[in-house]
């Protein structure tokens, strides 16, 4: 799965206010630096928007040729807001196209004041029933629904990610769902379904984490055909 269109760098921002039970990246939940319980080795450092900048930048001539550029990932990088906006502002003002991808779990505020310094905004819809959502990832989800009807009528370009997990989020009546809220939308470029990897796994035994969910086995062909023949993509 791509972060964007044409090559990209994805900067990593630390934290994230969800728990969503299969996350595939555990390590990038806690805002503070950690250490790996197997390898000693560090994950996250402080970092100025200048240094970010001088790693972003010096892939440009590629982000020129493909069409590319640069995506803010996470964790939840709205939760590091200040330092999110000024690091689109200056990949805008270097030239660079700018994604953030986002839960959308955020006020709406913050979107509204990224929307002039945002070219494509990659946005998770995990769940559309809300108890399961609150169950599944620890927040509920009208504040990330109402955002992106926002977005959507605020004319951003976004691309809408929806995380599949065989048994948990994928009945008929989740798929029907999330099929009938995305045809609402006017500005949707494109859904695209990413499904359930055990990655996550082992970057919990790696950190020390204990995971919510442990399925070692991938989605199924069937599973796969399933979610593509149910959702616009
Ligand atoms: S939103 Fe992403 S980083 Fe946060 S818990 Fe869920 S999968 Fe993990």
């Amino acid at each position: 799965m791509k972060d964007g269109p044409g090559i990209r760098t994805s900067v990593f921002l630390k934290g994230c206010p969800l728990r969503c039970a299969w996350c595939h990246n555990p390590e990038s939940q806690a805002a503070e630096i950690q250490r790996a319980v197997t390898t000693g080795e560090v994950c996250g450092r402080v970092m100025s928007v200048d240094a970010v900048m001088g790693e972003v930048l010096r892939d440009a001539v590629f982000y020129r040729t493909s069409g590319g550029g640069v995506t803010f990932t996470g964790g939840e990088p709205m939760l590091q807001f200040d330092f999110l906006k000024t690091l689109c502002a200056a990949a805008r003002a270097a030239g660079v196209h700018v994604a953030v991808d986002t839960s959308g779990y955020a006020p709406w505020e913050r979107f509204a004041e990224l929307l002039p310094l945002v070219d494509l905004f990659l946005y998770d819809l995990k769940c559309m029933d809300p108890a399961r959502h609150a169950e599944l990832t620890g927040v509920p989800n009208e504040l990330i629904l109402g955002n992106l009807r926002r977005l959507d009528a605020a004319g951003a370009k976004f691309w809408i990610r929806c995380p599949l997990v065989p048994g948990l989020n994928d009945s008929d009546s989740d798929l029907a769902a999330l099929r009938a809220f995305t045809s609402a939308l006017r500005n949707m470029e494109k859904l695209e379904i990413c499904p359930y990897h055990p990655l996550g796994l082992e970057k919990c035994a790696t950190f020390g984490l204990i995971p919510r969910y442990a399925e070692k086995a991938l989605p199924t062909s069937a599973d796969l055909a399933r979610w593509r023949q149910a959702l616009p993509c």
